[in-house]
């Protein structure tokens, strides 16, 4: 018969049974639906609704995860949580991760932009192993343009995350003519550097690949003339933010 906290329902997108993007090794990586932001580039539109995703109970992910599972933790591999934002649906996460871990013995990875309170955060980050965040952008106003929001609550986010010594793999999606500028990538290099929690700094050049969902949504795609980043735009953003002292992957 299962708990109650096993019957607790979230909202899923999809999930991958076999996602090599999303943290280390090879990850069952389970979508989730809602999100506060609206970012220009997002290439999963079709999680921003919570509505919009398939009702499903702990119990019932965690036996698919089930069958994955030896072979997940064999490849050095795990459980991400993905979106959409997870954190809209944190008492559900941190009740899957707390689930895997004590069944399965796996791996967790929070994949976040950090749009939630302390109080959301802390139902999921005792049962995290890596928090994936995604900072946007650093000048706040580029950040609102990306994404609609605030940059306060992802920086309280960053913050929470250095006090509590997690280990984090910064994201950033280098967008040209729009988050390419050279001292907004200064000044999140500087941010982070004291950040001892940090293992890694990952540069995501943008692409296009969700556009046609923007399309079937009926949403207008701003980004629609924005080319991907050229290597020597890598290259530059690589060096700018090795300045703060981290591992930088392109
Ligand atoms: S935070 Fe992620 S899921 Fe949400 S709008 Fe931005 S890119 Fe899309």
């Amino acid at each position: 018969m299962p708990s109650a906290t096993a019957s607790r329902i979230g909202y899923i997108h999809s999930v991958d049974s076999c996602g090599t993007v999303d943290g280390p090794g090879i990850r069952f990586v389970v979508f989730t639906t809602g999100c506060p932001l609206r970012c220009l580039y997002c290439h999963n539109p079709d999680t921003g609704k919570l509505v919009d995703g398939k009702q499903r109970t702990v119990e019932d992910l965690l036996d698919e995860i089930g069958t994955y599972h030896q072979f997940l933790n064999k490849a050095k591999g795990g459980l991400t949580v993905s979106g959409g934002e997870p954190l809209v649906q944190a008492k559900f996460v941190g009740e899957l991760f707390q689930g895997v871990k004590e069944r399965y013995n796996m791996h967790t990875t929070l994949d976040t932009s950090g749009h939630a309170g302390p109080k959301k955060a802390n139902k999921v980050l005792p049962y995290t192993d890596l928090v994936m965040l995604d900072i946007k952008s650093w000048d706040r106003e580029t950040y609102k343009k990306v994404t609609t929001k605030k940059i306060d609550k992802c920086l309280a986010f960053a913050e929470l995350l250095q006090e509590q010594n997690k280990p984090t793999w910064i994201r950033y999606v280098l967008v040209p003519g729009l988050t390419d500028d050279e001292q907004n990538m200064e000044g999140l290099s500087e941010y982070l550097k004291p950040m001892s929690n940090i293992e890694r700094i990952e540069i995501l050049p943008f692409h296009k690949m969700g556009e046609y969902k923007w399309a079937e949504l009926g949403y207008e795609y701003q980004l629609k003339s924005v080319e991907p980043p050229t290597k020597a735009g890598m290259d530059v953003a690589k060096k700018i933010f090795e300045k703060s002292g981290h591992l930088v992957v392109v």
